[in-house]
């Protein structure tokens, strides 16, 4: 075999390597217009290497930010080095449809890319390639494994029955907000509620009817605040609520309302209409507490002195040092 026929021989292999390879190979010259678009680009793109060939890149794919991209090839063109593009920065150079059974839930596939200098024989930059990889696979899981875990966080937040906050997580706001009224001069009230005669309620109509006033009870105490204030379920059909910026005596216009929303429940359970009321304990936090357990006993004195007054109440407690 001659010298001849093993070149051709070999370009012929390497032709066939470029066409197959499963990864985009694209050559443009230095006005970006294409020169070479191997198998990968012309399957998912749809578009032939005829068809593309001389055609000026940000023409043929309007969805590529020119301004961008040539601030990556920039460099290449003029310092020879190489440039990349990753997907968690811009999903793809391409947008081409994701066809993959597995990674079905991506609309697009997502591609990392290289792009390097090529030059001539005395060593002058005339093209750039660009290597896109298909990274749809990793992409999606990595997404997916990001929202799953976002979602645990928030389930890790919120109680099941009502969709507010958990006692844990409740109170890691009021700690946090308890630290910031030790350094800035600002006014917040607590308000703790507890249902009056519940056990009477899971008694006479049974623990499912209970839950659904524990839920509606919950929806007004959502209904009746505004975006800042943060409430919880404290426990079985106690709520506590952080009025941020809140004076006692606004605090206590919030909770009448509250109340009154409350006493106003029509409770759809089996049908049968159930009813509840709630008795209320106010806070406002003091300088003179040393922490945040103080400020959820001094609500809960006012929660006790409404439930002794007869229930149905609203009990402002001013935090005494001594007494607390
Ligand atoms: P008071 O007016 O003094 O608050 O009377 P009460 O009957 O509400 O007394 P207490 O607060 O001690 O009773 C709370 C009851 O709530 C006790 C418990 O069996 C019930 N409970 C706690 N958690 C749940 C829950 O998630 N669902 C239901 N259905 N009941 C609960
Ligand atoms: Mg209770
Ligand atoms: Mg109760």
């Amino acid at each position: 075999m001659s010298h001849a026929q093993v070149d051709v021989s070999e370009i012929h292999w390497l032709m066939d390597m470029f066409q197959t390879v499963d990864v985009g190979l694209v050559v443009l010259n230095c006005d970006y217009r294409i020169q070479v678009w191997n198998g990968f680009m012309e399957n998912h793109s749809g578009l032939t290497p005829r068809q593309v060939r001389d055609r000026y890149l940000f023409d043929l794919f309007s969805e590529i930010d020119e301004d961008w991209l040539r601030r990556k090839c920039d460099p290449v063109l003029l310092l020879k080095n190489r440039a990349f593009t990753i997907w968690e920065q811009r999903p793809y150079i391409f947008k081409f449809r994701n066809y993959r059974p597995i990674t079905g839930s991506a609309e697009y596939m997502y591609q990392n890319s290289t792009i390097f200098p090529l030059t001539d024989t005395r060593g002058k930059v005339t093209h750039l390639c660009f290597i896109i990889y298909d990274v749809t696979d990793v992409a999606v899981s990595r997404l997916e494994l990001e929202s799953m875990n976002g979602r645990l966080r928030q389930l890790t937040k919120i109680d099941f029955l009502t969709g507010l906050f958990n006692r844990g997580h409740w109170e890691e706001n009021l700690l946090q907000e308890f630290k910031r009224l030790q350094r800035y001069n600002h006014q917040s009230t607590l308000l703790m509620c507890d249902i009056d005669h519940f056990k009477r309620i899971n008694d006479t109509y049974g623990h499912a009817a209970g839950d659904e006033v524990i839920r509606a009870v919950a929806d007004a105490v959502r209904s009746n605040l505004r975006a800042t204030d943060i409430a919880g379920r404290y426990g079985g059909e106690e709520y506590a609520i952080l009025l941020v910026d809140t004076n006692i005596e606004q605090a206590a216009c919030l909770a009448e309302r509250l109340r009154q929303s409350v006493e106003q429940l029509k409770i759809n359970y089996n049908s049968q209409q159930l009813g509840a009321t709630i008795s209320v304990g106010l806070a406002q936090h003091d300088k003179n507490m040393t922490e945040h357990r103080q400020w959820i006993e001094a609500a809960d004195k006012g929660l006790y002195q409404s439930k002794a007054a007869g229930r149905n109440k609203v009990t402002c407690h001013r935090f005494d040092e001594v007494t607390g």
